[in-house]
């Protein structure tokens, strides 16, 4: 990695190149969303939740967000979508910027990037059947001609996540964890997006029900070409879904790069400790010397000033006290930090 050409500058969506032919189909630059702090003294503080960040989105791929909860992800996740507004920074969608449109004209683009929720439970109507919860969408978006194929395509897609259409009448109430993420999954295939924001989907699940739902996410991403942008904490589910990993802490973007290399490889402190806490099988491998993090994540409403790790990082120099971190560019990897490991140079 040492040897690989080094690019330095500021990281932008434009200038990040993915594997040959890749096409972006999500951009973000300089993206910010900030909220203010309702109870804040003088009612002028803020929290930082994302801060300038620059991320793209490949067709067809599943880039995982990570970091510990409170880092910004499940904000990032949904600003990148417009679910929520954002603050500052463009948001491109197939090259075309959606950030500042107008909702009328954003709508099209609204059905092509669905979300789908960890709690699936607290995410579903409970007064509505299973029948209504998914011809919602294809109603609203006119997707079915007259009644007879609007319940066509709700039986079809309750067949494609592995709900029996004998259920079509049941409440969320008479489903398991399991099945009502599935639900809520036909619910966000309905409309063949293109994008699909996956929130922590398994967190909430038992864990021999959760490779059967994210097999379920692999086999409708090759049966759809779906892209999505997994966010999680867990880092072997993460390993086990996604082609490249970003690494968040504090509201910014701290390495990014494909998940085998990432893992292999780590270059910036804060994913080597996250991939250090992670338990391991091995009992010979349980005794490797590995430093694990101390301390509480700083406030985001009062973030530190230049790295925003730099107050748990063991190797904090003046200068990561100061100022921000250069990207540096080393092949796909992107990492953000003044003394990366492995002797990369910023
Ligand atoms: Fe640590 Fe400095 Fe790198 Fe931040 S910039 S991760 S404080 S070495």
């Amino acid at each position: 990695m040492a040897e690989e050409k080094r690019e330095k500058g500021r990281a932008g969506a434009a200038g990040e190149k993915g594997k040959e032919g890749r096409r972006a189909l999500l951009e973000a630059r300089d993206l910010v969303k900030e909220f203010p702090l309702v109870n804040g003294r003088r009612g002028r503080q803020v929290v930082h939740a994302v801060s300038g960040v620059n991320l793209t989105i490949y067709e067809g791929e599943t880039l995982a967000l990570v970091g510990e909860s409170g880092c910004g992800k499940s904000t990032l996740g949904r600003t990148l979508i417009r679910l929520i507004p954002a603050t500052s920074g463009s948001l491109f969608f197939e090259g075309t910027e959606f950030a500042s449109m107008k909702e009328k004209e954003f709508a099209p683009y609204r059905r092509q990037m669905q979300l789908i929720f960890q709690d699936p439970y607290a995410s579903l109507n409970p007064r509505m059947n299973v029948r209504q919860i998914i011809a919602e969408p294809l109603t609203t978006y006119g997707m079915a001609k007259d009644k007879q194929e609007l319940e066509e395509q709700v039986r079809e897609l309750m067949k494609e996540v592995g709900i029996p259409t004998e259920f079509i009448n049941r409440y969320p109430h008479q489903f398991s964890g399991g099945q009502r993420q599935r639900i809520g999954i036909a619910r966000a295939i309905a409309l063949r997006p293109k994008l699909i924001v996956c929130d922590e989907p398994v967190s909430a699940l038992d864990v021999s029900i959760q490779s059967q739902v994210l097999n379920l996410l692999k086999d409708l991403q090759d049966g759809y070409q779906l892209t999505y942008l997994f966010i999680s904490h867990d880092l072997s589910v993460v390993k086990f879904i996604a082609d490249r990993v970003c690494v968040m802490f504090l509201g910014m973007v701290c390495e990014i790069g494909d998940t085998d290399e990432l893992y292999e490889n780590p270059l910036h402190p804060y994913t080597k400790f996250l991939l250090d806490a992670i338990p391991k099988a091995d009992p010979k491998l349980r005794n490797e010397e590995k430093q694990l993090l101390t301390g509480e994540i700083p406030s985001p409403v009062n973030p530190p000033s230049g790295c925003r790790f730099h107050t748990r990082c063991p190797y904090a120099k003046e200068i990561c006290r100061k100022e921000v971190p250069p990207c540096i560019q080393a092949g796909d990897r992107q990492v953000f930090c003044h003394f990366p490991l492995d002797g990369l140079e910023s």
